[in-house]
């Protein structure tokens, strides 16, 4: 199992119709292929989590790469797991405040290599503790 978490620019001007389209485009084709994760829009950017079989996870990424409603996708940690972590939800829309990327938005900063498995561990467990606290 691999667990991917990139970033990209929203569309500008995206409306709630279009990202609850994709919500329910996640909803219905991750469970299917065994992908779990969350989708966090916010501060016109996109973040998603894709945890699941490797060949899932990357085909669905690559088919993620051509959907115009967002842009500059950018990997910042790919990494084998164990567990999932987010196994309990399949995929949510926040519309957190810019803010509240700020934390995980370092993480691009020190792109794959660079981000050891365990900062990114430990800095995911703090953005899910956030998220759980604010549902
Ligand atoms: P449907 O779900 O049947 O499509 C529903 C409707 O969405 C269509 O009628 C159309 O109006 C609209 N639509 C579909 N594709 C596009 C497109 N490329 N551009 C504009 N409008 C479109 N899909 C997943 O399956 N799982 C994910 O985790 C996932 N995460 C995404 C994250 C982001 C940030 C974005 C932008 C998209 C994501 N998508 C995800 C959507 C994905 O890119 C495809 O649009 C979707 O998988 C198509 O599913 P489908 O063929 O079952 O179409």
């Amino acid at each position: 199992m691999i667990r991917l978490l990139y970033f990209s620019h929203a569309m500008p001007g995206l409306s709630d119709d279009q990202v609850r389209n994709i919500l329910q485009s996640s909803r219905k084709n991750n469970p299917v292929i065994g992908v779990t994760g969350v989708l966090i829009y916010g501060g016109d950017m996109f973040m998603q989590v894709l945890e699941g079989p490797e060949q899932a996870v990357l085909r669905l990424y690559v088919k993620l790469l051509d959907d115009r409603r967002h842009s500059n996708s950018q990997i910042v940690q790919m990494s084998y797991a164990k567990e999932r972590m987010f196994q309990n939800w399949s995929m949510g829309v926040i519309k957190t405040n810019p803010l509240k990327f700020e934390h995980i938005k370092k993480l691009l900063d020190h792109r794959l290599e660079a981000v050891h498995a365990e900062v990114f561990a430990e800095t995911m467990r703090e953005f899910v503790k956030q998220l759980n606290a604010e549902h």
